[in-house]
Order: C-alpha cells, then structure tokens, then sequence
C-alpha cells in the first residue's frame, strides 16, 4: 500500500456508533502504521454518555466523568478530530461538506450522526418546553430548577410529557432532587408507560413512580402549552394545569440533514442498510445507530446505545474487512437486558428473565455502565472515583457505628 496516499475513513458524529467505530478502528495495524486515515467529525467538544445524563441532576456523577472531552479521549489515537457541522454529504462524490466552507473527500464513510428530537404540532411546545437529551438540554434544566428555588417558592410543578424510558427515569430523578418542594407529572398520550419493555420493568417503575407520588396521567393529550399552564385532554374533557417546568421527552426523529441523501430510506426516514450495515446501493458508506434499519424485516432494532454500541464493532470490522478484501459478516444483535434508573441510587436491571432492582440494581447498573465508557483510561478514572466514594461511605458507616458503641460505652461509664 502506498503511505502518500493513506486510504481515507471518514466518520460522521461522535456519538455510540461514531465514537466507538472510529475506536475500534484506531487499533488496526493498518492505521497505526499511517496506511489507513481515520477523521472522526463531530460538532461538539465533549461526548455524551446519555444513560447516565440522569444523574447530573441529582449531583450522583460529575460532568467529566459522562461528558469527557474528545481531545482528551483520543489523545493518544490516531484519529484526527474535526471539530465541525456537517451541512451536506454526497454520496456520488464522496465529499462531506462541512461549515466551515470546506469539504472532506472519503474513500469509506461511516453515518452516525444520530436523530433528533421529535417535534409535533403542539402550540407552544416548541416556545415553552425543554428537552432532555444534550448537556446544553441539563444546564437549561438546572438553571430553570434554580431560579425557581430561589424565588423561593414553597412549590412547583413541572410536567413530563411522555411515558418511555426517558420520561420515567427523568421523572424519578426529579421527583428525588426536587422532594417535597415539587410535584412531578408524568404525561402519555397511552394507556400504559414504557411500551415494549418487560413487565417486572414496568411493575418496578410503576413503584418507584408511585412511591415517589409523581403523578401518572395516562390516556391523556397534550393540546396547549403556554409559559405557566399546559392545557391537558383526559377522559374527554379539557384541563387547564398551572405549571412552571415542561420537559418534551416524546420520541426523536430523522435529521432533514439524512433525509435528504440520495438513498433508500424507511417512510421514518431512517437509512436502509443490508444486514452488513452497508447503504443499499453505496457498499462503501456504512450506517449505523439511530439513524438506521437493516432492510430485512427479522432485523428491526430499537434505538439504544446498546445497539450503536455493537454495531460499532462490526461495522469497524467490515470496514476492515472490505478493504483487506476478505469476506463481510452480517450484524447480530445480542439483547443484554434493560437498565432503567429509578431515582437516586435505584435502578431496575432486567437480563434474561432476572430483575434486580433497588440499590443494588442500582450498584450493578453504575458498573455496567462505566464498562462501557470509551476508552479503558477514562473508564478506569471514573472506576477509581466509584470505588472510593463506596470506599468513604463504608468508612464513614462503620465510624459511626464505633462512634455509637463507644458512646454506649461512655455513657454506661458516666451513669456507673
Ligand atoms: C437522556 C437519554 C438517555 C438514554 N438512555 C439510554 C439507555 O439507558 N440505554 C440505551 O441503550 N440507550 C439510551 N439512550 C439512547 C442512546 O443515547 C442512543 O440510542 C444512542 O446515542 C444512539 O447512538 P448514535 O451514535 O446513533 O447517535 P448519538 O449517540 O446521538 O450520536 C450522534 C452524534 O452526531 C453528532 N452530530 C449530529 N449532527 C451532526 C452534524 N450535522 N455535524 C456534526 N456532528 C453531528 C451529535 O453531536 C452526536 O454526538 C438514551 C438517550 C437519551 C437522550
């Protein structure tokens, strides 16, 4: 191979498939020797370990622990980081134009850049709610909380519209942070929440929703949202609720962006790939997470990091594999359960047919996630952090207890 001319790989969002495929790539001889160039474009300087967002609000984890940068990720890769908006990608003519006026030219491209969130024709929803899934989406959460504590209101209320997994674990991590001070809504349009997930997740979360009384309105439309008040249809009839947060977690959509590429896509808009996560009719332009489905109809995903997370493997090894020339295995997708967190410190974990829930499910979440940080240095860096903060509170739990004894102790000794 010649090293004037490295073959190009070009990676688009640096999210669970993005990130994790430009990875797995970096390890291949072929890139550390130069032959292959890896350029990972992403529009942000941190990555987002979405599934425990959740727990900024409650202060559980800090922020360089699920958003480290990707300076300090790739530091020591040879990826180049391209810190930019990609604007329009053709496919013909294997250029990515970004917004900086330049373009990049690939040889083999990878999509992932994720969806969007979903927008409905709800008045006010786009004016008057927040969404939950950037850092940008928490700091305005949190200065919103902020401002509202230091009115110093006695309460307030704040509505989740949707019944999914983001809006149960919001919900309850809310309903910890905020106490007695806050009532929390929890708004679907359905008859039941989180639709598609197991029933002992669904009876868990039920609890831990009711034991916190976040307030289930089921059946019920969103028809109005104003600056204080959300206008609620159930059982027929209209209700106007005074609120002061709304927080929209309904479902997510294709980016304009990938609806508009020359290829074959879903009526949703998601990218139609063969089970190799190639684009039909583009077998150098691999696509992958959210963003799309493999045509057969056996391989319908959801959209979960779980799934970008593996995809991310095979598609490195295919982009590998197409180049060496050597044969293309097919995605297989391996369900490892469902991990929903269930406020502070709680979660629910179920994995072929076993439930754990509460604190310790919570323990073994927490674990299971920092396994699957990118790159064993942060992972071991934040691992070491969970380690001694366990470490402070066992210390600090059998201080108290020889404190309690010894103070027995003196007591009895003052009392004699
Ligand atoms: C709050 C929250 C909690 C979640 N919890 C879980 C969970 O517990 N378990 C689970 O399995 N899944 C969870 N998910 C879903 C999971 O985050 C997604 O399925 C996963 O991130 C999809 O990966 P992706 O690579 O397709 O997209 P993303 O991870 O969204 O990555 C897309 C990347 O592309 C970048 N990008 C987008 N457009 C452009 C552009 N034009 N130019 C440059 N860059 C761009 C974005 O900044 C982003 O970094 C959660 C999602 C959210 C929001």
């Amino acid at each position: 191979m010649n090293s004037k001319h490295p073959i190009n790989i070009c990676v688009l969002g640096g999210g669970f498939s993005g990130l994790y495929t430009a990875l797995y790539l970096s390890n291949h001889p072929q890139v550390k020797s130069g032959d292959w160039k890896i350029t990972l474009v992403e529009r942000n300087d941190n990555f987002l370990f979405t599934p425990l967002l959740y727990e900024l609000i409650t202060g559980e984890l800090q922020r360089w622990e699920i958003a480290p940068t990707y300076q300090k990720l790739l530091a020591g890769t040879s990826i180049q980081f391209c810190q930019h908006i990609v604007k329009k990608i053709d496919l013909d003519n294997r250029q990515v134009q970004l917004d900086n006026d330049k373009s990049l030219t690939y040889d083999y491209l990878v999509l992932g850049l994720g969806t969007q969130n979903r927008w409905v024709d709800i008045p006010g929803l786009k004016n008057y709610a927040l969404t939950f899934r950037t850092l940008q989406d928490l700091e305005q959460l949190q200065a919103k909380i902020h401002y509202l504590e230091t009115l110093d209101r006695k309460n307030f209320r704040v509505a989740i519209i949707g019944g999914g997994p983001n809006g149960v674990e919001l919900s309850c991590k809310l309903a910890d942070r905020l106490g007695k001070r806050a009532e929390v809504l929890l708004i679907d349009r359905g008859n039941q929440i989180l639709k598609g997930l197991s029933k002992g997740v669904r009876k868990a979360s039920y609890h831990a929703l009711g034991s916190r009384r976040v307030q289930l309105y089921l059946n019920t439309n969103v028809k109005e949202i104003k600056e204080d008040l959300i206008t609620i249809n159930h059982g027929e009839q209209n209700i106007d609720v005074p609120v002061n947060i709304v927080i929209w977690v309904a479902g997510t959509q294709s980016r304009s962006l990938i609806q508009s590429l020359n290829c074959q896509q879903t009526s949703s808009g998601k990218l139609l790939t063969n089970s190799r996560l190639q684009l039909i009719d583009y077998p150098k332009v691999f696509a992958l997470g959210d963003l799309a489905q493999i045509s057969s109809k056996n391989h319908s995903f959801p959209g979960t990091a779980q799934v970008a997370y593996q995809q991310a493997s095979c598609a490195a090894k295919n982009i590998a594999a197409i180049i060496e020339n050597k044969p293309l295995k097919s995605f297989n997708y391996l369900h490892l359960g469902d991990m929903l967190t269930l406020g502070r410190r709680t979660a629910i974990i179920s994995s072929y047919g076993i439930n754990i829930s509460g604190q310790v499910g919570g323990m073994m979440r927490r674990l299971a996630y920092i396994f699957r940080l990118p790159t064993m240095r942060h992972r071991l860096q934040v691992l070491r952090n969970f380690v001694q903060k366990i470490g402070l509170k066992i210390r600090r739990f059998f201080r108290a207890i020889i404190g309690s004894l010894l103070g027995q102790k003196s007591s009895r000794k003052y009392l004699e």
